[in-house]
């Protein structure tokens, strides 16, 4: 295989580092070519060093001087702000594009490497829950192509890859129902961020954790699987399996149900995106079946967990709804972050959102852009 030349968005995060990871272990079958960051000079500075980095972007403008300083003996040119992100994920050195940014600042990025025909590995299901519609018609028209490293849809995808051009009936995305699985809703309604934090299973970056502990990672999930897979929202069913162990499970006419399983850990399917359709190693822990014991499902639970009904309630009406359900979600789950706001605030603000919103039936990215910054002064105003 020809050398795969990879661009990490976000590369100081947990998806960023992991990716890091599985290029380090592979030097024989990646190189990086650019990597970014919002505001981590230090971590951002070493890895260009480590892995000798041609482009290193920091967006925070306010960084730049510090990270030039870093680097000012290395032979990488540093570069900032979104614009410059933009045009050098466009570039000819640049096969594989890992979107691993944090939220709603990814799909600018995302689009322009979707633009110039690239392969995302994407991880930044915001950028889908945002503008899915869009993001989906501009890697048609692009013939550029999206390859999931969210856990679940990675194992949705490789499911599918036995499909033979049979239809699916049926998606059961796979939920590990995150650290107050088993909490009532008055003690769900006292946790705070720090609780909310330990999640039983899964090393990822704060704002998805929290959003794994309302379950509104997991109405995303449902969003970003309906963009991905263009399959009904309704067709798409959340079956909480508490040991992680099956990421998710494609269903057919027959009733067959195929499942791809595996330790939890984001390696595997970073891997797999960046070198599909070969497999590589990439250190994780392998099942041992015959200690596993059992495994086990349970209906979501909808009272709890309010925020997987807005996702669906948002992705049945379409349009700018699921932006708007974002926006809001980002502010509120940063404000729940800094102790500022209870639990159940997050999803009371998201509903309130929603209720309010300013409907817009096919949005342009431009009114992506406007719904994004109104939903996100409504919920600053919900909050102060
Ligand atoms: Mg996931």
């Amino acid at each position: 295989m020809k050398k795969r030349r990879i661009a990490i968005l976000g590369s100081t995060g947990s998806i960023g580092t992991q990716t890091l990871d599985v290029v380090r272990q592979h030097p024989e079958l990646f190189e990086v070519e650019l990597i970014s960051a919002a505001n981590s000079v230090d971590l951002l500075a070493r890895q260009a060093r480590e892995f000798d980095v041609n482009n290193v972007v920091i967006c925070n403008e306010a960084r730049y001087e510090a990270l030039s300083e870093a680097l000012k003996d290395s032979d990488a040119k540093v570069w900032t702000g979104v614009d410059s992100l933009c045009s050098l994920v466009r570039g000819e050195a640049v096969d594989i594009v890992v979107g691993a940014m944090v939220g709603f600042s990814g799909l600018r990025p995302t689009l322009a490497a979707l633009e110039a025909g690239k392969i995302v590995a994407l991880a930044n299901k915001e950028t889908l829950v945002a503008a899915g519609g869009l993001v989906t018609k501009v890697m048609r028209e692009h013939g550029a192509v999206i390859l999931p490293v969210d856990s679940e849809h990675s194992a949705i995808f490789q499911c599918l890859l036995g499909a033979q051009g049979n239809t699916v009936e049926k998606i059961h995305l796979t939920a590990s129902g995150g650290p107050f699985r088993t909490w009532d809703k008055k003690r769900i309604s006292g946790a705070t961020a720090a609780d909310a934090l330990k999640h039983p299973n899964w090393n990822m970056g704060s704002k998805v954790t929290i959003d794994s502990a309302t379950m509104m990672n997991k109405g995303f999930e449902v969003i970003e699987a309906r963009w991905l897979f263009d399959v009904a929202p309704k067709d798409i069913q959340v079956v909480v399996h508490p040991e992680s162990i099956i990421h998710s499970m494609v269903e057919y006419t027959d009733g067959a149900v195929i499942a791809q399983l595996g330790c939890p850990d984001m390696r595997e399917p970073i891997g797999f995106a960046l070198s599909f359709p070969a497999r590589i190693s990439v250190g994780n822990r392998k099942l041992d079946f015959a200690t596993l014991g059992k495994l086990t499902f349970e209906a979501p639970d909808l009272s709890r967990f309010p925020n997987l009904r807005l996702a669906y309630e948002a992705i049945e009406r379409g349009g700018n709804a699921p932006c708007a359900l974002n926006a809001a979600n980002e502010v509120a789950v940063a404000a729940y972050l800094r102790n500022e706001i209870g639990f159940y605030d997050i999803s009371r603000i998201n509903e309130h959102c929603l209720a309010g919103l300013n409907f817009v039936a096919d949005p342009t990215l431009e009114d992506i852009f406007e719904t994004n910054a109104e939903v996100a002064r409504i919920a600053d105003g919900c909050i102060n």
